[in-house]
Formats: C-alpha cells, sequence, structure tokens
C-alpha cells in the first residue's frame, strides 16, 4: 500500500545509529528539515540497542560481580555468599539500553526531526520508499540522503548463526543461562569483552585467534601483557589457529576444529561466539537504483568528504571505509551535515582511539611502536607502569602501563597505547593533544591532578625523554 504523495525534506538520513541520528541532529540544529529512517522501533542502531551500550552495561555488572565475590573481602567487605540473579542481570542491561534509546527518541522530537520506522530502499538519488513492519508505505524525497546503514556481524561459511549454539555478539548480550563452556572465535573487542562478560559469571571461556596474537592492531608487548592477564582472569587463549569445522554434538552444543601448526585442534562447547568482524550491511537498500557504487570490501565508496559518486548521497559510519567504531560513525555524521548546509565539517581520520572495554581496558590512538618501526620511523618510545602510580596502588588497579611514541627529531606525538584501568577514558588526553599537534614535553609539562591515574600518562611523557619521575 503506497501513501499518495511523497514527503518532502532537506536531507533523508536512512539509519538512525550513532552516524545517522547524529548526522540527523546536526543538520536540524543546522536548520535543515530531516527525516531520519531507521526499520528498527528504537533509535540508536547497533550501537545503544545491541553494541557500545549493552556490552558496557554486562561488562560492568560482572566486574561488581567479580568484585563482591573475590575483591570485597580486600577492603575488608565482608558480603557472606554472593549469587548470581541472571534474569535481573539481564534486566539491567535492558533497563539501560531503554533509557539511552528513548533519550535519543526525546531529542529528535526537541530538535523536530522527523522520525520514520521502516525498511529504507531508494528509488532513486532523491527518493526514497519506506516500508513499515505493517506494510505500509510511504515515499520521501529530499535533495540530499545520507545513508548510514551500518554493518551486521560476519557469518563464516561453516559456522552460520543458528541463535543456540553457533551465536553472533546480538545473540551473546542475553543468554538465558551461563554456558558452561564457551568458545569465542575471533580475539578482538567484541570477543574479548563479551568472553569476559561470561567467563565472569562462571563460563569455562576460549577464545581462539587466526592471527598470531589478540588485538592484533596493538604493539606486540601490550597484548603479550594483556593476554597473560586475561590468563589469569581464567580465559584460554589459543593464538594461530584457524577454524577448519564443526562437529555438532547429539546433545547440543558442538565440538570445534581448528589447526595450527598442522596440528588438529578440538574444543567443544555449549555455545560458539563468532566475533570475527562486522560486514557494512546494504541489503535491501537498492543502491543501484540510485547508481552509488561499492568498493571491493561490499563497503559504500565515498571521497574524502563522504560524497558518493552520486550528488547528493552521501555515506558514513561502517558502511563506508574506516574503523568501524561508534565515534568515528558521530564524527562522519557531524561532518556531513555540516557539508550539506555548507559549512566547513572536519574529521581526522587519522586520530580515531580505538578502546577495548575489559578490566584492564586498552586503548588506543596513532601508531604504535611496532608500526612506527615498520614503518622506517625513528620514535622515541616513553613507558610508565600503573604499578608505580599512587592511585592505581590505592584501587587496586596496578595491572599494565602507557607507553607514548613521541617523533625522535621533533618529539611531536605519533600515538599512545595503553594497557589499564579505564584506559579508554586515559587515552583521551593524549588524543587531544594530537589533535593540536603537541609534543610529549607539552603532555609532560601539562599539570594532571594528583593522585590520578592519569598522572601515568604524564610520566610515561615524561619517559620519552629519559625524564620520569616516579620510576628508575
Ligand atoms: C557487541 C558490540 C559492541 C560494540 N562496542 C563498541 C564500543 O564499545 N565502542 C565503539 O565505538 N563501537 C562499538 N561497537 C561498534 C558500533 O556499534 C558501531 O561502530 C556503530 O554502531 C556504527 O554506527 P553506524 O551509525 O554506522 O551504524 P549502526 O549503529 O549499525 O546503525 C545502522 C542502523 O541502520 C539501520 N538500517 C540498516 N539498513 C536499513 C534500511 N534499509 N532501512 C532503514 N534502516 C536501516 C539499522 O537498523 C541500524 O539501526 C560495538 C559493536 C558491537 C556489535
Amino acid at each position: 500500500m503506497s501513501s499518495s504523495s511523497p514527503s518532502s525534506y532537506d536531507l533523508i538520513v536512512i539509519g538512525a545509529g550513532p552516524g545517522g541520528y547524529v548526522c540527523a541532529f546536526r543538520a536540524a540544529q543546522l536548520g535543515l528539515r530531516v527525516a531520519l529512517v531507521d526499520k528498527r522501533p528504537t533509535l540508536g542502531g547497533t550501537c545503544l540497542n545491541v553494541g557500545c551500550i549493552p556490552s558496557k552495561a554486562l561488562l560492568h555488572s560482572s566486574e561488581h560481580f567479580v568484585w563482591a565475590k573475590h575483591h570485597a573481602n580486600e577492603h575488608g567487605i565482608k558480603l557472606g555468599s554472593v549469587e548470581l540473579d541472571l534474569p535481573a542481570f539481564l534486566r539491567r542491561k535492558d533497563d539501560v539500553v531503554a533509557k539511552l534509546v528513548a533519550g535519543v527518541a526525546q531529542l529528535a522530537k526537541a530538535r523536530k526531526v522527523t522520525v520514520v520506522t521502516g525498511a529504507a530502499s531508494f528509488l532513486a538519488a532523491d527518493r526514497v520508499a519506506v516500508r513499515a513492519a505493517d506494510g505500509t508505505e510511504q515515499v520521501l524525497t529530499a535533495k540530499n540522503v545520507v545513508v548510514a546503514t551500518g554493518s551486521a556481524p560476519v557469518e563464516l561459511p561453516f559456522l552460520k548463526f543458528d541463535g543456540k549454539t553457533i551465536v553472533s555478539s546480538d545473540h551473546a548480550i542475553a543468554f538465558d543461562s551461563v554456558p558452561k563452556k564457551l568458545v569465542v572465535v575471533g580475539g578482538g573487542a567484541i570477543g574479548l569483552e563479551l568472553g569476559s562478560v561470561w567467563s565472569r559469571l562462571g563460563s569455562e571461556v576460549t577464545v581462539v585467534e587466526f592471527l598470531p596474537k589478540i588485538v592484533a592492531a596493538y604493539d606486540d608487548d601490550i597484548a603479550r601483557n594483556f593476554t597473560r592477564i586475561l590468563q589469569k582472569q581464567g580465559l584460554k587463549i589459543e593464538t594461530g589457529a584457524k577454524v577448519t569445522g564443526l562437529t555438532p554434538a547429539k546433545t547440543g552444543g558442538a565440538t570445534l576444529l581448528a589447526e595450527r601448526d598442522g596440528q588438529k585442534l578440538s574444543f567443544s562447547a555449549d555455545k560458539i561466539l563468532v566475533a570475527v568482524g562486522r560486514r557494512p550491511f546494504t541489503d535491501g537498500l537498492g543502491l543501484e537504483k540510485a547508481g552509488v557504487e561499492l568498493d571491493e570490501k561490499r563497503r559504500i565508496k565515498v571521497d574524502s568528504h563522504l560524497r558518493t559518486r552520486v550528488p547528493g548521497v552521501w555515506a558514513i559510519g561502517d558502511v563506508v571505509a574506516g574503523p568501524m567504531l561508534a565515534h568515528k560513525a558521530e564524527e562522519d555524521g557531524v561532518a556531513v551535515a555540516e557539508w550539506i548546509a555548507g559549512k566547513a565539517g572536519h574529521v581526522n581520520w587519522d586520530l580515531v582511539p580505538a578502546i577495548v572495554y575489559t578490566n584492564p581496558e586498552v586503548a588506543s590512538v596513532g601508531l604504535g611502536e611496532d608500526a612506527a618501526k615498520a614503518a622506517g620511523r625513528a620514535v622515541n618510545v616513553g613507558r610508565f607502569n600503573f604499578a608505580a602510580n599512587g592511585r592505581a596502588i590505592a584501587a587496586g588497579a596496578v595491572d599494565g602501563y602507557v607507553k607514548i611514541i613521541a617523533d625522535a627529531k621533533t618529539d611531536r606525538l605519533l600515538g599512545a597505547q595503553i594497557l589499564g584501568h579505564n584506559a579508554g577514558e586515559l587515552i583521551s588526553e593524549v588524543v587531544a593533544h594530537m589533535e593540536y599537534g603537541g609534543s610529549a614535553e607539552d603532555l609532560a609539562r601539562t599539570i594532571h591532578g594528583h593522585p590520578t591515574m592519569s598522572e601515568a600518562v604524564k610520566e610515561a611523557a615524561l619517559a620519552v625523554s629519559k625524564s620520569a619521575l616516579h620510576a628508575i
């Protein structure tokens, strides 16, 4: 069923994830009439509904569980028996998500962004049909259309998601019981975060990674130390293991088959979480009707201003090249809104921080030491251990260290990697210094509150010129 006349806007944004809704909000701030379309009944996309936010809620709750069970007594706190109430544990996560998606809906209303619920597909570059779940269809028109349709979990050919034994992150944020044995395929952020959650709740977790190390983008020393810490927490980590097949078990569950250096490996599991990455999602969008091109990795092809080759059609976030991260999608969204409104948008894609929210966290920005050296750059590296930081000792968070990488000749900051509690918060100041072209000395001479874990960042910056004050 089609509505009679099309509704016309200045901008249609397809996809209400962090890329799309932020783009819509910025465009509305700049005076554009905006329609924001999503096939999900709630706004916020992958990030708020099944990604960043629910995973962080679960990480926080499971951290409290471990603390109550194993660490409260270190602080002289006696709790008695500590038990998991899984339905309540999951309900809290659902409440956090519900609060945030409602907040985004409220913001959309306040900004007079028209929210349209349904699956969008192009009829032409400036015409989009939106089909609601009940089959009704409406047509929207606009001079500018931003595609922000995000990504979906990658499925392996012999590990098709069945939602029961072979699962994606969408399922692993909502298991209705704690699996006895959980195998996680993929040692990246999503696999390690969700693996940590279920391990903390009592699962025997094995991470199977194809590459020689987990968190492959990080320096070898960070990955090695991080691996050791996770192993101490109870995670089994099998690197260099190529998954080759699956034998389903008659009683439920399955055995995952793998190979390392010609040796056969097998891992029995109640559930297998496949977390090997995400693919750009353009299914059903009818991009061919608009004339929009994909690249070799099936991402929407855009130029340096996020324009597709079709005038008026733009693409942002996970559906284009670049790190698949919410904050990157948001910055894309702001810049495109500004470009459309005739303003000077800007994104510095060289400075997108990346964070794994385990405990401790790992965080990075810019060039790592290994990558800098592999590129033949002369660098000075400063390192400072949290074990020598007063606040870290007081908090019982001494695992890990800060690494600052600076150009050997100019002292300009090139990057940082942090393994430690709240590393994701600590990395921000390095990003800010780098954004302004700062040097290690600038960072080292910046006054940091005492006692804070951020003093370890200052000390690592001092260590670049071998002048750390609280290390030998
Ligand atoms: C478990 C997990 C944890 C994560 N944790 C983090 C984290 O901690 N930090 C971080 O930065 N990133 C994290 N991410 C990644 C982050 O979620 C994505 O990078 C981010 O959501 C991308 O935003 P986006 O706006 O490009 O797309 P998405 O958030 O994927 O939103 C796209 C939206 O488009 C809609 N859509 C698609 N096709 C159509 C159509 N044809 N019509 C209408 N609507 C459509 C979808 O329904 C969806 O709501 C995580 C992801 C997962 C899965």
